[in-house]
């Protein structure tokens, strides 16, 4: 590439809205252009990176045993509708109607959509393992979109999907996403740490997220220097908690809840701290829930409620919701289950919701639905934050906390999906099985913004080798002189044929600037070309991450580089 040609626009100042490093460097080093909120062209420079990620998400997918699809972005309803989501996912998801007033959305995550496509292409047990995966643009309508790249609202995920005959054979397939997920952070050269996390929105029990350390990220996470003990803490303190007893419930039962309260009422009357009001769930000892907190911007997919029934769905909707799944869903009986649920989401919105039960075989009739006979919470304790000082619950050493940037996540959501959206198999037997499936998600663009926010200096990006956009700049110092010209030509010509990426800056501009680019846009190899070279065959070779320039024997740079 020739920077006389390059759309490489890079600026001079930092631009003013970007908060973060990663996201100022991107901006100025002429990576990336918004376009929206929350939504960004990849510039040349930025998509060459993208596809050197891609390419080792790829290799390790591939490894694994993934076969690469490409689903629709373009969801139909009715598959939401019919895992139970639709309503639940809320704001978070980009709505579109088609001609026919038909609702669809922009795929915010595919479960459905794969699960729909295997139910209709699996049929015996011959066929599993099974892993699809696919590169994509995912859309989600966040709050709040910032950072660039770090929080889309129009982003590129890996997501890769795996169904298996049973549960061992679900935890084998998620040791293998795990370690394949370690080779690709690993080989993108980030400084990562896996945690244990909480499997939210999306269903399922076993979940880790793939944390890369940086003081700019969202996430909290605690780690312990003497055992493998690594979590978010959102779930961090609520492992060794008991579940309350059904008398501690009966006396939540016989406080009156009004029908608003604010955080600190709520937190009064719970007797716990705000900051600690991060997810609370109540429920009498009969079906009532009559309180469930949660804070910021958590949403009410977020409960984990968990069926002991044999009914297919069992959720939480709105009045609307409840009406639209019995006209629309054919065999699902109800609707009822829990009464009066009330989410206080924040200070200032309440929703007042219905729980749903419903059932896909006849005679499932779930009227008197009962907690814990028919559905039981999985956590009924008080999920609160770990604080300062407190130890590891594994080893009893103290704890150490950082702050991380999400850029994996991988799940064992067993048979949540595929139970809803009936994705069998006949085993050995004959016998109808259901599916058991884990998906494993990878930021991409995120990781491309992770990658800055932990390589950079004041002069500006410092790309690993494995993923830089070019591997080679070459600068003759003044374009004038027409020896230097000849040497970083022939130079370009040879590093080309030898297949190196390598750019030549052949701009007439000054070497002062040209050097503050080659710095800024990150390129881990600078070849100077100036008098010293056209005089006694000596060329400037130095490193992104190294301070000084070595001497190379221009005859000897193309084997250096190699
Ligand atoms: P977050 O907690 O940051 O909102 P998430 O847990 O909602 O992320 P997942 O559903 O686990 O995200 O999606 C898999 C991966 O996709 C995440 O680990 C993250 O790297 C990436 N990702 C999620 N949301 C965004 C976004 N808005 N912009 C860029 N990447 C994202
Ligand atoms: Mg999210
Ligand atoms: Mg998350
Ligand atoms: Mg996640």
């Amino acid at each position: 590439m020739r920077m006389s040609n390059a759309l490489i626009p890079t600026l001079r100042s930092t631009p003013a809205e970007a908060e973060i490093i990663s996201h100022q460097l991107l901006l100025k080093a002429g990576f990336i252009r918004r376009g929206a909120a929350g939504i960004y062209t990849y510039m040349p420079l930025a998509y060459r990176v993208l596809k050197k990620i891609e390419g080792i998400i790829r290799g390790e997918m591939d490894n694994a045993g993934g076969q690469e699809v490409l689903l629709p972005i373009i969801q139909p309803a009715e598959l939401w509708i019919e895992s139970g989501r639709w309503q639940v996912y809320g704001d978070e998801m980009f709505r579109v109607k088609d001609r026919h007033n038909r609702d669809f959305c922009l795929g915010p995550t595919h479960e459905e959509i794969i699960t729909d496509l295997v139910r209709g292409e699996v049929s015996s047990y011959r066929q599993l393992p099974l892993y699809l995966y696919q590169i994509q643009n995912k859309y989600r309508d966040e709050r709040r979109p910032r950072f660039g790249l770090m929080r889309g609202r129009e982003f590129i995920m890996k997501d890769l999907y795996s169904f298996d005959l049973n549960d061992e054979n679900l935890d084998k397939s998620y040791k293998i996403m795990y370690k394949a997920y370690e080779n690709i952070f690993t080989k993108c050269g980030l400084n990562f740490r896996p945690v244990e996390a909480d499997s939210g929105a999306i269903g399922g029990s076993t979940t880790h997220e793939f944390m890369v350390l940086a003081d700019s990220g969202e996430a909290e996470i605690v780690y312990c220097s003497s055992c493998d003990y690594a979590a978010n803490t959102e779930i961090a303190a609520c492992t060794p908690e008991k579940p309350k007893d059904s008398e501690e419930l009966k006396e939540i039962q016989k406080v009156e809840t009004p029908d608003q309260k604010t955080i600190n009422e709520i937190s009064d009357f719970l007797q716990i701290s705000p900051s600690k009001c991060i997810k609370t769930l109540f429920f009498t000892a009969d079906e009532e829930v009559i309180a469930i907190l949660i804070r910021g911007d958590r949403t009410i997919n977020e409960i984990k409620v968990q069926k002991i029934h044999p009914c297919n769905n069992l959720g939480l909707a709105s009045e609307e919701e409840v009406q639209s799944i019995t006209n629309s869903s054919p065999g699902f009986v109800g609707p009822v289950g829990l009464k009066n649920v009330k989410i206080y989401a924040d200070l200032e919105v309440e929703h007042i919701i219905n729980g749903v039960c419903g059932a896909n075989e006849d005679g499932y009739h779930l009227i008197n639905v009962n907690l814990n006979k028919d559905y039981k919470v999985e956590c009924f304790a008080d999920l609160r934050l770990i604080e300062e000082g407190e130890l590891c619950p594994k080893c009893q050493e103290s704890l150490n906390f950082a702050r991380g940037i999400e850029v994996g996540q991988v799940f064992k959501l067993g048979t949540r999906y595929s139970e809803a959206l009936n994705a069998t198999y006949l085993d050995s037997n004959g016998k109808k099985q259901i599916i058991h499936m884990g998906c494993y998600g990878i930021g991409v663009s995120r990781t491309l913004a992770a990658t800055v926010e932990q390589n950079n200096d004041e002069n500006g990006i410092i790309w690993p080798k494995t993923i830089a956009p070019y591997q080679v700049i070459i600068i003759p110092v003044s374009v004038k002189d027409e020896e230097q010209v000849r040497l970083a030509e022939e130079l370009y010509k040879q590093l080309q044929e030898k297949g190196v990426e390598v750019i030549l800056d052949d701009r007439n501009e000054r070497a002062g600037v040209k050097f503050k680019d080659a710095d800024l846009i990150g390129i881990p190899v600078k070849i100077t070309i100036g008098k010293k070279t056209a005089e006694n065959n000596m060329i400037e070779y130095k490193l992104r991450t190294e301070p000084e320039f070595i001497e190379v024997n221009y005859e000897e740079v193309v084997q250096k580089t190699l």
